[in-house]
């Protein structure tokens, strides 16, 4: 690609270099591509820009298309496991006798299971990552990392980065290369879809409750979504874990009410990490998946969106339960898998553990955990499966195959952080929607995407983490 060319030179003028950087930065913040800082996470006086790479990064087309072309179909899969009691119970069964954290969700789940669901609409805004795995024959396939259905984010800043990769592009006089940089556009049709549930709920001054983080470094990336709403007419509240344990009460009909104002939909932004919750909250948690409130999403689908669930998915058979007269579309979601491995207890667990412990630089362990930075890898797997490989803990983890992405070469913007030329990799996300009312699929759509550049340094991934630059797809 001709940034290659432009990035050799610019690497040689340390000058032209910081200035093109400067431009860029101004240009995010020009879109908005702005967050809090570590310093002042709380201040609404001092901004920064979203880390961003310098140029848009080459992704192969026909895995862009493929990703895209795949997303309503995992739309609809998580959805039917979200209903498939159980395919849970058996799936997570040892999971939760090792995982406290699935545990607490899972009790949840059983609770709300034995009082009877009350709430026949479901919302999903969902974003399934990808790596392209480079084969040892050069050929390129697109292999998923892993599907977010809570809290799934980045939309609001991935809408905006393309324009600024366009001007750098033209900035150096790639004119042309400057229109093929992907732009997307999820956030009007993510917030759609919460629009629509909250229609289908049904009672005018009934509000979109945001529950949110108390450590609010992406706050500003949220209010993109409540512009939309607002121009819709649509009220929407924020609130905490604690103000919800506080506030929050169902009425005689399960209709949830925080300080006098009934909540249509729940959209969880926050409570997806162990450390998220406290006794109080996760009362709390109990008490908005016990209400009348449309969930987004609710504890079947977080819990559809697990990593174990993810790999008991890859076994053979598994995804013809789900699609049974649908054999291209569990071919085109089954293309996608890396391979996938139990560490449950018994024969083929040992098996894992073994081929794991033999090889550990091909695999990944991960433990039922989202947000980044708590996979293992190399090395660390041996030192943590031959901590718990004979005994039920190892449970709590899946192994998977690792996947070699392509590598390609850019310079990160991050504050803080020298400018300089970067081996780097690439991780596609797709966003997708979803309303169900009952047996009705109302309405399931592919949204847009987001591509996350790191160097290959790191091994797990991040934006909020600082590992981690927006980029834009330059499709190849
Ligand atoms: P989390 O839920 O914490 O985001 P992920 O499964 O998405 O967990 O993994 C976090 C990061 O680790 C990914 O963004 C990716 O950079 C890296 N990673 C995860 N799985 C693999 C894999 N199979 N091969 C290579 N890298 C991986
Ligand atoms: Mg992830």
């Amino acid at each position: 690609m001709a940034t290659k060319a432009v990035l050799q030179r610019l690497i040689t003028n340390p000058d032209r270099l910081t200035s093109l950087a400067d431009e860029a930065k101004e240009f995010a913040f020009q879109v908005g591509m702005i967050m809090h800082t570590y310093e002042a996470p709380s201040s609404s006086e001092v901004v920064t820009y979203t880390p961003l790479t310098l140029f848009p990064s080459p992704v192969p087309k026909a895995a862009f298309l493929q990703a895209l072309a795949v997303q309503t179909h995992f739309n609809t899969l998580v959805d039917k496991i979200s209903q498939d009691p159980k395919f849970l119970e058996e799936a997570l069964a040892g999971t939760i006798q090792a995982d406290d954290f699935t545990a607490k969700l899972f009790d949840i789940y059983r609770q709300v299971q034995q009082e009877g669901q009350t709430q026949p609409i479901v919302v999903g805004l969902n974003r399934s990552d990808y790596m392209v795995d480079r084969g040892e024959d050069g050929t390129s396939s697109l292999k998923q990392i892993e599907i977010n259905t809570i809290a799934a984010a980045g939309f609001s800043v991935s809408d905006r980065v393309s324009v600024v990769h366009r001007h750098t592009l033209r900035s150096v006089g790639l004119l042309e290369e400057s229109e093929c940089v992907q732009a997307s556009n999820s956030t009007p049709r993510m917030c759609a879809a919460l629009a629509k549930a909250w229609e289908l709920y049904g009672r005018q001054k009934a509000v979109i409750m945001f529950l949110v983080e108390d450590f609010q470094i992406s706050k500003l990336s949220r209010r993109g979504m409540e512009k939309e709403l607002w121009n819709r007419n649509i009220p929407f509240i924020c609130r905490r874990f604690d103000e919800v344990s506080r506030g929050a009460s169902l009425d005689g009909h399960k209709r949830l009410f925080i300080d006098g104002l009934e909540v249509a939909v729940v959209y969880y932004r926050y409570g997806y990490m162990p450390d998220h919750y406290t006794q109080q909250t996760w009362d709390a948690r109990l008490l908005m998946e016990r209400s009348l409130a449309v969930k987004c999403p609710d504890i079947s689908t977080h819990l559809a969106g697990t990593k174990k669930v993810q790999q008991v998915l890859a076994r053979p058979g598994v995804l013809e339960k789900f699609f049974p007269d649908q054999p291209q579309v569990v071919e085109q979601i089954r293309a996608t898998f890396a391979g996938l491995y139990t560490l449950d207890m018994g024969p083929e667990g040992d098996r894992t553990v073994a081929m794991a412990l033999a090889n550990p630089h091909v695999f990944v362990l991960k433990p039922q955990r989202e947000g980044g930075g708590n996979n293992y890898f190399g090395e660390d797997i041996v030192r943590v499966l031959q901590g718990v490989q004979s005994d039920k803990r190892r449970a709590a983890y899946i192994l998977m195959d690792r996947i070699r992405p392509r590598r390609e070469q850019n310079i990160l913007l991050t504050k803080g952080l020298p400018l300089k030329l970067a081996c780097v990799c690439s991780e596609i996300g797709v966003f997708g929607v979803y309303v169900r009312r009952a047996g009705e699929m109302v309405l399931n759509e592919v949204t847009g995407h987001i591509l996350k550049t790191k160097s290959i340094e790191h091994n797990d991934a991040g934006v909020v983490r600082g590992v981690s630059a927006f980029d834009s797809p330059f499709l190849i």
